[in-house]
């Protein structure tokens, strides 16, 4: 599909001269140092053709985006036995909101905000020691993304360990409702290294392609299945209603895809049975979503035709 790369050039090309960038997340120093001018854009379609903009190859922290890898291996280890200790609707607050968590006993909203993640990282932490759980995540995103070269960034998981006293109050207030079962710390230690993975959109889009084909890494031989097609869609409705927090519902109605963001700046997009996209721009609107990365997303899909609201077989507009 050249004509795929000549829109990437396009809308690198507008990200690169745009003066309103969002503002690079500072509460740890190893994200404030990146610069605000990077953007990098990535697709990956059914057929398995790779398309990339800007500075594509580049790792960048993932943040909340494992929250998406993360749920995925929760489903996998106890099914839909995980409901009942999170939620699945919208919270209508910010990530790491602790607001809600009293008026509903302790059960976060969903899996996508940080008190839903530390509780699938508890159910994780279940069946395996924490050095296990954080080998068991990186062994995952490496197979799919069919690349060992993937890593945590330490320096990143030991910042958010310094100084995630929000998260630490998250985690023992649910502890204090009976929703966290294993020790605080070691549940909050894990759940930092997953957020410090380190990926490239290349790396990240790739990781993708099981939720845009129906939970099988690819079509070819060699592809294997991950998750069950029903559970697959089942974390794309999640990603469309949840998975930029506050903003999720701005997102659906701009882009119009199941999406996840992180606060290092990047977002997973998945445009079901069409193409797994990635992208990164480290500057964040006042949601503490990519502010470039969503605009991006929204060109691609006005040049496209992609998201899941457009008529099947209709143009983009
Ligand atoms: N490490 C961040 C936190 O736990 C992740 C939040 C995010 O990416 N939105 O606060």
């Amino acid at each position: 599909m050249d004509n795929l790369d000549h829109i990437l050039a396009g809308i690198a090309a507008e990200m690169r001269g745009m003066e309103n960038r969002g503002k690079v997340a500072d509460y740890i120093q190893p994200l404030a140092a990146v610069s605000p001018h990077k953007f990098g854009m990535a697709v990956v379609t059914a057929g398995g053709s790779v398309h990339l903009a800007g500075d594509a190859e580049e790792a960048f922290s993932i943040q909340s985006i494992s929250k998406v890898f993360a749920l995925t291996l929760a489903i996998g280890a106890v099914g839909d036995q995980l409901w009942r200790r999170v939620g699945r609707e919208p919270s209508g607050s910010a990530f790491n909101s602790i607001v809600q968590l009293e008026s509903e006993h302790g059960i976060p909203r969903n899996p996508f905000i940080n008190a839903g993640a530390i509780v699938v990282t508890d159910v994780l932490l279940g069946h395996h020691q924490p050095r296990e759980a954080i080998g068991q995540m990186l062994r995952f995103v490496r197979e799919l993304a069919g690349d060992d070269t993937i890593t945590v960034d330490e320096a990143v998981a030991r910042a958010e360990q310094d100084t995630g006293f929000r998260n630490k109050a998250l985690a023992n207030y649910m502890r204090a409702f009976g929703n966290i079962h294993g020790d605080v710390e070691q549940v909050l230690g894990t759940y930092f290294h997953f957020c410090a993975l380190a990926m490239s959109c290349r790396q990240l889009a790739l990781a993708g392609r099981y939720l845009m084909d129906g939970g099988r890494t690819t079509r070819e031989k060699g592809g294997h299945r991950v998750i069950t097609d029903r559970r697959a869609r089942r974390i794309n409705a999640l990603m469309m209603s949840c998975g930029h927090y506050d903003n999720s519902g701005d997102f659906a109605y701009r882009i119009g895809l199941p999406g996840k963001s992180g606060v290092g700046g990047g977002i997973l997009a998945v445009a079901p049975g069409i193409a797994s996209i990635a992208v990164w721009s480290p500057g964040l609107n006042a949601s503490g979503n990519s502010q470039l990365g969503q605009l991006a997303l929204e060109r691609l899909v006005q040049h496209t035709g992609w998201s899941v609201f457009e008529p099947r077989g209709g143009a983009g507009g």
